[in-house]
């Protein structure tokens, strides 16, 4: 997502998945301008963060990246609000998984099924156990 430049097209491509699956996780990407672009803001967390509401809405496992600060980097039951999926951001490299507080797929304070398909794996695992050693 830039703005100014196709985050009017947010709520279109969030009506699009929930018209597929309202539970498919939506990763939205805030992009720094560079480059060819250097000439434009970067796109301002709290304004951004508003521009998402109509489409968290209609996703509830919609979570962001790059939104240091922003609540959303993690997955929150859509019941409660609590935290089911907690990440820690790298910057421009990606996310990483830090926790899963929603055991058997269930958020911990409400009950509510967390619709999560997977299991966690080893190199994750690794990482996990490494990122606790340094902090
Ligand atoms: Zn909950």
């Amino acid at each position: 997502m830039i703005e100014d430049v196709n985050h009017h097209e947010l709520s279109d491509i969030a009506r699009f998945i929930h018209d597929i699956r309202p539970d498919i996780p939506w990763h939205v990407f805030r992009l720094l301008p560079e480059h060819h672009m250097k000439e434009s803001f970067y796109p301002n967390i709290n304004r951004m963060d508003r521009a998402l509401e109509t489409s968290r809405k209609l996703l509830p496992y919609i979570y962001f990246h790059n939104f240091v600060g922003s609540r959303w980097v993690n997955t929150q039951c859509p019941n409660c609000g609590n935290t089911v999926i907690k990440r820690f951001s790298l910057g421009c490299s990606g996310d990483r998984l830090d926790e899963f507080l929603a055991p058997d797929n269930t958020c911990p304070e409400c009950g509510t099924a967390i619709p999560i398909l997977g299991t966690r794996v080893a190199w994750n695992e690794k990482q996990f156990v490494s990122w606790e050693a340094v902090s």
